[in-house]
């Protein structure tokens, strides 16, 4: 695919940037599960995490496509975007949203990296596809708001400064609308954690710090709040449409390392005296990735650039999303399998990367949902739920 010099130059800083941080980083973080803190300070050092913040505030004012292939390359290099990508994402609500107040106020601190913005509440225990029906409750007491509930999945946010927090402001009964009474705050960790927040740590499968937040008469300014009381569902979907594209552009970086190690790998590996490469039967599932990376490599930039436009991309940032995480799952599946036994061996990094890139085809939201959503709002079919 050609591309534009400034997109060229960006690929090879962040490669200059990931070549830093190797395997052997990755692998000691994974077995302690531990936060790769100095990735994310050298990340945001660099302005790469600043990307979608406008210079007038700071960062680099860079579009959507640019930022996508900043997350690419991170990926591309076995690194783990996932510690440090909702920065980019979350920003999003505030950059369209938030007051002049708010963004004067937090923008320059991100992007020097005083503040971190790196915790998006959501999900709570019942309802993580089903979002409308999130019962964490925040209600006003004069220049307060107090909130009572508890997120789950919620990562990062062990290690982020601010949290991006939807609750519910009015009950759902009262509501005309049911994309109505959900508002989006801007929460100071730093003066909650403690005192009236609280975060669990939950471990999984691979290294995401991800948590439990519970809020128990957490008390925070009216000034949180982001836009209008009520209107937070809408606000956070444009920033949905952004996640989606900057986590497929992800996956595409996770399927070319997985194509890239599968080939080095099949031509150097000798059995019955050749390389296992030069057997079709090998050869044919590391082409087939490749293509079916390509095509969905198009979907993404293409949403991309509608978002970038200002264009509405709810279709074409699912459909990215879909495709990129079964391209990226394909070729994870097919490179530990080129592998052979090396592929269970920590060393080659193949079965890390082959955990890490299983979520995606289930979170931020699953294929399921995605094909849900295309099924309705794009062939007309009768809604299913
Ligand atoms: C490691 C990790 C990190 C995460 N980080 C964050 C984060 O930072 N912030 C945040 O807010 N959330 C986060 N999430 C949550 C994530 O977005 C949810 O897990 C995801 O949206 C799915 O929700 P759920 O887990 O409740 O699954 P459920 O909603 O319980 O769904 C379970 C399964 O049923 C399927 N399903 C449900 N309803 C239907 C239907 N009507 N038709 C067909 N299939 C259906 C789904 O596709 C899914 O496969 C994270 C999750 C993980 C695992």
């Amino acid at each position: 695919m050609s591309e534009s010099p400034d997109i060229t130059e960006i690929r090879r800083a962040v490669q200059a940037l990931c070549a830093e941080f190797p395997g052997e980083y990755w692998r000691e973080k994974d077995q302690t599960r531990a936060y790769p803190g100095e990735f994310v300070d050298a990340l945001t050092k660099a302005g790469f995490l600043a990307a979608l913040i406008p210079e007038a505030y700071g960062g680099s004012g860079l579009k959507l496509d640019a930022a996508a292939v900043i997350m690419e390359e991170i990926q591309a290099a076995g690194c783990n975007g996932a510690s440090a990508h909702a920065q980019m994402y979350i920003m999003n609500t505030l950059l369209r949203y938030g007051s002049e107040e708010q963004k004067q106020e937090y923008l320059p601190r991100i992007a020097t990296g005083e503040l971190r913005l790196q915790a998006f509440g959501v999900s709570e225990p019942t309802s993580g596809t089903d979002t409308l029906s999130l019962r964490t409750v925040a209600v006003r007491d004069g220049d307060e708001y107090v909130i009572n509930g508890q997120k789950i999945w919620t990562s990062r946010a062990e290690y982020s400064d601010l949290m991006m927090l939807l609750a519910r402001t009015t009950p759902r009964e009262e509501v005309a609308s049911k994309t109505e009474g959900l508002s989006i705050f801007l929460v100071d960790m730093r003066k909650v954690v403690g005192n009236g927040m609280t975060i669990k740590p939950i471990r999984t499968m691979m290294n995401h710090s991800t948590t439990e937040v519970f809020f128990d008469d957490m008390r925070i300014p009216a000034s949180a709040l982001i836009g209008e009381e009520s209107k937070g569902f809408r606000y956070i979907l444009s920033g949905m449409n952004a996640e989606r594209i900057l986590i497929a552009a992800e996956c595409i970086g996770d399927a070319k390392w997985f194509i890239k190690k599968a080939s080095d790998y099949a031509s150097e590996r000798n059995v019955f005296g050749r390389a296992i490469g030069q057997n079709q039967g090998v050869q044919f599932p590391i082409a087939r990735c490749y293509a079916q990376m390509c095509a969905a490599e198009l979907m993404v930039h293409h949403s991309a650039q509608v978002f970038d436009a200002g264009g509405n991309p709810g279709a074409e940032a699912n459909m990215a999303k879909l495709l990129a995480s079964e391209a990226s799952w394909a070729a994870a599946d097919m490179c530990v399998q080129t592998h052979g036994g090396f592929g269970f061996a920590e060393e080659y990094d193949v079965e890390r990367k082959f955990r890490e890139a299983r979520l995606y085809t289930v979170a931020p939201i699953s294929t399921n949902l995605i094909l849900s959503y295309l099924a309705e709002h794009v062939l007309g079919l009768p809604r299913s739920y």
